[in-house]
């Protein structure tokens, strides 16, 4: 399966209500607030607005999302997204990156992640192809050059040399335990390269066990990043995975088996 071909026309209809209901992002950025040493700028905060009046509309068609509320999308969306690229604030990309946002579902984290770093392009994969097609219209109509879909499942497209060792980042969001998203993440990754597993609690076993599971696919957790979510003070962690060897040509196993039978 490939890149999907677009259904109806998605424009966007930002209305003066959505406008209006997203004002208050534009102080939610600050710093101080973020903790990120970066802000959007007007036309990524354009982008924003187009991304949320565009899901709100697909909602209606596609039931992608049930955080629509503005303050729910600012958080638990965009900006929860971007907790997971503090590194990459910190030190912009100086050359072109690859990455893979796996398990994509509406375009988190990927989406938001290709507004804000134009030298990264994303793949956004998916194993649903009416999420996928909804946002090839997202691509086009925000007019995003670095952003692109497939339809695949992550045990197969792993596996094909088109893409299994190819990319410098991957990402991978409420796909699964901690353990299968290593699975499914890791054997995307050129040696360097770095998988960003975005979880929400990190419990005393995920800790004792992700770092042998890790070892086994040819990487290294390197770090977990705890936050606080600005508005509502969630518990997040970002986890960070370098690889450092070619994953075993048996990762990932085969479809089913990583959720049946997590390492
Ligand atoms: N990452 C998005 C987010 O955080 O908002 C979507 C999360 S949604 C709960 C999980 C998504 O993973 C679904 O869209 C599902 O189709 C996709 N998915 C689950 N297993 C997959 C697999 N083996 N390969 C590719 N996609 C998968």
């Amino acid at each position: 399966m490939d890149s999907v071909s677009s259904l109806d026309s998605l424009a966007p209809s930002i209305s003066p209500a959505i406008v209006q209901d997203t004002q208050a992002w534009t102080t939610w950025w600050d710093p101080s607030h973020t903790h990120f040493p970066w802000q959007p700028t007007a036309t990524q905060q354009a982008l924003f607005i187009e991304l949320y009046a565009a899901i709100l509309q697909g909602n209606r068609q596609f039931n992608l999302t049930r955080i629509t509320e503005p303050a729910d999308f600012w958080e638990k969306h965009l900006w929860d997204s971007l907790s997971g690229m503090l590194p990459w604030f910190l030190e912009p990309p100086t050359h072109r990156l690859k990455a893979i946002d796996i398990g994509t579902g509406c375009g988190f984290p990927g989406l938001a992640i290709a507004i804000v770093f134009p030298q990264i392009q994303v793949t956004l994969m998916d194993s649903t192809r009416k999420k996928l097609v909804f946002l090839d219209q997202v691509i086009h109509n925000l007019g995003l050059k670095n952003a692109k879909t497939i339809v695949e499942r992550a045990e197969t497209l792993g596996q094909q040399s088109r893409h299994r060792g190819q990319y410098d980042l991957a990402f991978i969001r409420a796909v699964g335990g901690a353990s299968l998203c290593a699975e499914y993440s890791v054997p995307f990754l050129k040696e360097g390269g770095t998988a960003i597993l975005y979880r929400g609690q990190w419990s005393q076993d995920e800790a004792g066990q992700l770092p042998g599971v890790a070892e086994l696919l040819g990487s290294e957790l390197t770090q977990i990043q705890p936050w606080s979510t600005p508005l509502t003070a969630g518990v997040r962690h970002c986890v960070y995975l370098q690889k450092h060897d070619p994953t075993p040509k048996t990762y990932p196993r085969a479809i089913g088996l990583p959720s049946q039978k997590p390492l």
